[in-house]
């Protein structure tokens, strides 16, 4: 085995758990009732700290593997092993496990060749036209309509787990009723 073998860094992954349908205005009522949710599950510890990549987060609590079908190896001795909420507009993408297509939501054709980033990117930052013209039915969307491969999700209310492992679907059918949306799923890494 060669040094750099040895060395070769384990990469962080993370599960995004996105409302892309919650009002705005009630991104921070809605964090504190998920907060007190996870917290009085023992899911998740109430305070902040330096446990998710680039900002503070929730670290987990006692009854962590609770929610999920099989948790990452050795995830309590993580540095990042924490849950990030987001409370403010977010393209929640996948980072490395890269992006296979953008379909049209209404007729299907992959429109990954077209310049989509400068819409999702206008959607964003709230400037300019979010609207994509699907190259193959001419109909117009908001980029945030379309489907994309592997998911990628677009709100202003988000759960991110950092490295925690495999999910049990009911976790998502729990929050879905918490939260009172349909949630999307993205599973990323850096
Ligand atoms: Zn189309």
């Amino acid at each position: 085995m060669t040094v750099s073998n040895k060395l070769k860094k384990v990469s962080d992954h993370h599960t995004s758990i996105v409302s892309e349908k919650t009002n705005p205005a009630d991104s921070k009522e809605l964090a504190e009732k998920v907060i007190n949710f996870l917290t009085e599950k023992k899911i998740i510890k109430k305070e902040l700290f330096d446990c998710v990549l680039g900002s503070n987060g929730h670290q987990p609590a006692e009854n962590f593997a609770s929610i999920l079908e099989k948790p990452n190896v050795g995830f309590l001795d993580l540095r990042t092993n924490g849950v990030e909420v987001i409370t403010e507009r977010k393209v929640f993408e996948n980072g490395g496990n890269g992006l296979e297509q953008v379909n049209c939501p209404k007729c299907g054709q992959n429109q990954i060749e077209e310049d989509w980033g400068t819409a999702l990117g206008n959607w964003y930052e709230k400037l300019d036209s979010d609207l994509i013209k699907c190259s193959n039915c001419l109909s117009e969307s908001s980029i945030t309509e379309f489907n994309f491969e592997p998911n990628w999700a677009f709100g202003d209310f988000g759960l991110v787990f950092w490295n925690w492992g495999i999910f049990k679907s009911e976790f998502f059918i729990e929050l879905e009723k918490l939260i009172g949306t349909e949630l999307k799923i993205v599973y990323g890494k850096v």
